[in-house]
């Protein structure tokens, strides 16, 4: 981590020994909303003791603790208006060209979805955490521009397991998003 975390950040950390990478936003009091991916079968957990967090993995959009979040990983906070020259050197998933909502807007825009009241189209990024996060900090997702590549490649990141991104991958991943917007 570079930096002090602070409310509105996009937060990330490895999964599954780093296959992917889970990511939310940072509200808060230690708390983190999040879209929960699908899993097969949830564990028998007890419910976490610092949120109340049930630990069923259901694909929905929740709050937990930080703790809940990383699960033992290391946080990495995801870094906006990164430069061009800088952004092609990192590690895909990691930063984005574009630049964040102010955190206020972006701890709003993820209440609003945590309460089920936002306008927002729920469906393009339905069960993709990284995409989920991009919305909550820039208001969209990046029509037409460069982010829409970025939040593409998210989507099979976290999907899937994506090795170093090849140009070939980011193209392929652009198709999958524009088919998958129907
Ligand atoms: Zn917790």
């Amino acid at each position: 981590m570079s930096r002090r975390l602070e409310p509105g950040d996009h937060i990330y950390c490895k999964r599954k020994g780093g296959l992917y990478d889970h990511h939310g936003i940072y509200v808060g009091d230690y708390m983190v909303i999040h879209l929960q991916g699908k899993a097969k079968k949830s564990k028998p957990l007890p419910p976490c003791q610092k949120c109340g967090n049930k630990r069923v993995i259901n694909g929905e959009i929740a709050k937990v603790c930080v703790d809940c979040f990383l699960d033992g990983e290391k946080l990495e906070i995801f870094d906006y208006g990164v430069p061009p020259s800088e952004f092609s050197a990192r590690r895909s998933g990691t930063c984005s060209q574009r630049h964040s909502k102010p955190p206020s807007e972006v701890i709003r825009t993820a209440n609003d979805f945590l309460r089920g009241e936002s306008s927002a189209a729920y469906d393009w990024f339905y069960n993709n955490c990284e995409d989920f996060a991009v919305y909550c900090k820039t208001g969209s997702n990046g029509s037409a521009q460069v982010g829409e590549v970025i939040a593409a490649a998210g989507l099979v990141a976290c999907a899937t397991l994506l090795g170093p991104v090849t140009a070939l991958g980011f193209a392929g991943a652009f198709v999958l998003s524009k088919f998958l917007r129907r």
